[in-house]
Formats: C-alpha cells, sequence, structure tokens
C-alpha cells in the first residue's frame, strides 16, 4: 500500500489568479484522518525539536486519529495561540516536517496541514479557550499587534493581568493583516484570532502612533510592564538611478494596499493604478505575495532576481503556486537603473545578467554582473521587495540601547529600559511568524516572573 502524504485539494490555477480566495482549501474529515494515520507517533519525536513552540505534535495527530478534535486543540493551543495562522503560514518544511522520521525515506506527515485542519474545526464550532486567572492588578502595555504582541498579550490576560495593545494601524494582526494575501490567509481567520484574545479581556487601541500620540516613557510610567512589539516594516530600496520615479513601490506599500485597504475590491477606495507590466525585484516571501497579488488585478508580472532558482529565499510550495499561475521568472539577472520620461514616469529597466559564484561563509552563492549583457526591458511598474527593518518611530524620546545592526537589544526579552521587554521582528529582523509568537510567549513568562 502507498505510504504518499494525502494531497490536500487547491484552487485550479486558471481560476484562482481571477480572485483573491484562498489558494489551499485543507483537508476534510476523511483526508486529514488518512494522513494522521501516517504518523507513526514516535516515543521520541524528532518533528518537536524542529517546532519553536514546541507543539506536542503526536499527541495532537493520535487524537485526530482518535476522532478527539477538541483534545487535538487542546494539545495544540497550549503551545500556540494561533494555530489557525500556524497552519497555514509556518515554514513547515524547514521546521517540524524537515525533522520527521518519514520524511528520511519518503513523505514526511503534512503537521502544517493537520494543524490548520485542527484550528478550522475548533473555530467553526467555537472550541476557543477564554479560561484564565483572576485579575492579579498588574497592568501590561503592549506596543504593536503582530504576531509577537497579540501572543504576549494573550499568555498575559490568561495569567490575569490587564492588558492594553496599542497598534498604529486602523487592524489588529501585525504582517498577518497588512502584508500577508488573502490567499493564503484569509483575513476573517485573524480577525477571529483577534476576537478570542478580546474575549479573554485584552483591549486593543488602533490607530495610536506609539512614539507621537503616546511615548515609551510615558507608558512606562502608567503601566507596570511594557512589551515592544512593534516588527521590522521599514522596507529597503536599493539606491539606483530613478528609484524615485512614479510607478516605483515598496512591495509593502502594495500589499498593504491591497489586503489592508482592499484594493482589490472592485468599489476600492485606495486603488492601484493598473499597469500593463510589472517587474517585482527579490526573490524571498514577500517577492511571491506582490507578484502574485498583481498577477490577480491582471497585470502582466515579472519576478526578477539576481540569483538562480535554486538560491530563490521564498518557501518552494509559494514559487511553485506562482509559476502555476503564470508569474515570469527572470533568473540572474538585476537593475541597474529605472528609466523615465519627461514626467518621471517609469518607461523601463536597464538590467544586467548575473554570473553565479562560490558559496561564502553563509552557504549562499557570490553573484557578479556581467558587464557586456546590459540590456533594457520595458514596464511601467516596478516593486522592490529586497527585504525590511524595524521602523523605530516607536522608540522616540526612550534612549533604549539599539545593536549595531539598528535592532533592539535585550537580555531575556528585557531592554534596557526599566520594566520594558521587547520581541518579535523589532528584535530579530524580519523573521517567521513562529519566531515572534515564541518571543511574545518569553517575554510573557518573564513579565510573570518579575512581577508575580
Ligand atoms: C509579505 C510578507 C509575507 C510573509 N510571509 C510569511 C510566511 O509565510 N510565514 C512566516 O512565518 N512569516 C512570514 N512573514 C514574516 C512574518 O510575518 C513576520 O516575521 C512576523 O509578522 C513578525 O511579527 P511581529 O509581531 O514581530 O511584527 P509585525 O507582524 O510586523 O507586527 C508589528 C505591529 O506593530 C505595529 N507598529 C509598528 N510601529 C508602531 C508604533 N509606533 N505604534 C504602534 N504600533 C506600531 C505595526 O503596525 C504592526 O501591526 C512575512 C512577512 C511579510 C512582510
Amino acid at each position: 500500500m502507498s505510504d504518499s502524504k494525502v494531497k490536500g485539494r487547491v484552487q485550479e490555477p486558471n481560476v484562482r489568479v481571477n480572485n483573491f480566495n484562498e489558494v489551499e482549501l485543507g483537508f476534510n474529515d476523511e483526508e486529514a484522518h488518512l494522513e494522521a494515520s501516517r504518523c507513526l507517533n514516535c516515543p521520541k519525536p524528532r518533528c518537536m525539536e524542529g517546532c519553536p513552540v514546541k507543539i506536542q505534535i503526536p499527541k495532537f495527530i493520535k487524537a485526530i486519529k482518535d476522532n478527539d478534535l477538541k483534545l487535538a486543540y487542546e494539545i495544540i493551543t497550549e503551545s500556540s495561540s494561533l494555530p489557525a495562522v500556524c497552519g497555514r503560514v509556518c515554514p513547515q518544511e524547514k521546521q517540524c516536517e524537515k525533522m520527521c522520521v518519514k520524511g528520511l525515506k519518503g513523505d514526511a506527515i503534512s503537521i502544517g496541514s493537520l494543524e490548520r485542519y485542527v484550528a478550522d474545526v475548533a473555530m467553526k464550532n467555537d472550541y476557543a479557550s477564554t479560561a484564565k486567572k483572576e485579575s492579579n492588578g498588574k497592568k501590561v502595555a503592549i506596543v504593536g499587534a503582530g504576531p509577537a504582541g497579540l501572543t504576549c498579550a494573550g499568555d498575559l490576560a490568561k495569567n490575569g493581568f490587564s492588558v492594553t495593545i496599542y497598534e498604529v494601524l486602523h487592524k489588529a494582526g501585525g504582517v498577518l493583516t497588512y502584508g500577508i494575501p488573502e490567499f493564503r490567509l484569509p483575513k476573517s481567520i485573524v480577525q477571529k484570532e483577534v476576537e478570542s484574545l478580546k474575549k479573554l479581556g485584552v483591549e486593543i487601541l488602533t490607530d495610536v502612533p506609539v512614539g507621537n500620540a503616546i511615548t515609551i516613557p510615558e507608558l512606562q510610567d502608567k503601566y507596570d510592564a511594557v512589551f515592544i512589539g512593534s516588527g521590522a516594516g521599514l522596507p529597503k530600496f536599493m539606491g539606483i538611478d530613478g528609484e524615485d520615479a512614479n510607478g516605483v513601490f515598496s512591495a509593502n506599500e502594495i500589499l498593504t494596499r491591497i489586503n489592508l485597504m482592499g484594493a482589490y475590491k472592485s468599489l476600492s477606495k485606495t486603488p492601484i493604478k493598473k499597469a500593463k507590466r510589472a517587474y517585482i525585484i527579490g526573490g524571498g516571501n514577500v517577492a511571491m505575495d506582490a507578484v502574485r497579488c498583481l498577477k490577480r488585478l491582471g497585470i502582466e508580472t515579472h519576478l526578477m532576481y539576481r540569483r538562480s532558482e535554486e538560491e530563490l529565499p521564498a518557501r518552494k510550495m509559494e514559487v511553485e503556486h506562482a509559476k502555476e499561475e503564470g508569474i515570469i521568472f527572470d533568473l540572474l539577472t538585476n537593475p541597474v537603473r529605472i528609466l523615465t520620461d519627461d514626467n518621471n514616469n517609469v518607461i523601463g529597466m536597464e538590467v544586467v545578467n548575473m554570473i553565479l559564484g562560490e558559496a561564502g561563509e553563509d552557504g549562499r552563492r557570490s553573484v557578479s554582473e556581467d558587464e557586456s549583457s546590459k540590456h533594457v526591458v520595458d514596464c511601467d511598474m516596478v516593486v522592490m521587495a529586497l527585504g525590511t527593518s524595524p521602523n523605530h518611530e516607536a522608540l522616540k524620546n526612550s534612549n533604549i540601547v539599539l545593536t549595531e545592526r539598528g535592532l533592539i537589544s535585550v537580555e531575556n526579552s528585557k531592554t534596557s529600559l526599566d520594566n520594558v521587554y521587547a520581541g518579535g521582528d523589532a528584535v530579530t529582523g524580519a523573521a517567521t511568524v513562529i519566531l515572534a509568537m515564541e518571543a511574545g510567549k518569553k517575554a510573557a513568562n518573564e513579565i510573570i516572573n518579575a512581577l508575580l
């Protein structure tokens, strides 16, 4: 009998390029049982070593086999407060599934899809637990409603703290809301997770720019502790000629307009001018999200990356999906300058072919330009997806100590300021949802130990 993994259903590429609905449709009951029954329930589970928040993976999968989905949900939520999110966007192939024994000789168990299945069933049936300890009289302020801030808030609220989150945008969720597209992570799922935090008593104040409307020192005066989870939302650019032209965007701006402001909807008040041909520069998940969003707006979309397909940092699955959707990959190519007309509108790019060299200490192959290969490509939109760094608006007037890389310096989640903790992308630089959640959890534990 075949022991291949059960393939989840997906929307067909020719259909999904015309909508923003979720691409992956998830397991139904039968598929989930079949996949769960492949798990060996190893007594020494390697998969857990690969999970940053140490979910009891074999135990929750056994509960699926036993048809006890409530128990499966309880087991997952002991360690993770956002399972419907993580089941969808965690890079499982580099974490739990990479370590799965079954993967040594065949297909690893689809742990992420099983986690998502349990979380979706729990949401449908309202399993969410709102159990919490009695109030301990302590107040904590959280800066930023991304995965780090939300996780820290949830853990503190469950332990009897009064928690207030200050969020600059008009909706909570951080990158989950403004960055990751609807077709990978439906916003209704993020908002349900946010609602369950509110049920725990967490107060979320939106449209509040910390650093301006209220400063960190003011929060220190008002609260017993402060957690900073302000992320890394400042986009990087290349510094080439023409980058200030009309038609050049950061991927963050494009994704925020589309995901947070709903620019893809016909009645949107913030529509994106439809380009004829767009080049998205970069090869990570952000580039993949931006290029796939623009394709859905009916634009001819090219992804330009300076290394080869093998080095693409994006998740393999996202690359496959992008290819199926007809994204054109221009690999081993890099922009030299952006060309404009008299009104400073983008009309094309001068680009150069790249040559791969040896791998450096970090394992990444070096690249150099093939000077003789410079040529021009026509386009009317260029989107830079080159990574992000922390935006320090929140830290104004605080004298908080930063690292050489400009990240918030922490020791055991504690910053240089009294009773101020930090975690997530603001501390690590752009990373992943699960690592931000782990940091939020750790900081919550430190706060509990310090204040109780
Ligand atoms: C497009 C995109 C796709 C991604 N895809 C994946 C993926 O598939 N899988 C994965 O694991 N990771 C992915 N990531 C990375 C992941 O989303 C981040 O690592 C994670 O969201 C970091 O969480 P955080 O809470 O530290 O920060 P964020 O999610 O950035 O949240 C920070 C919050 O703080 C708020 N804030 C900032 N400044 C202030 C201020 N002055 N006052 C008040 N509030 C403030 C912001 O508005 C934001 O809501 C992706 C990132 C991007 C941009």
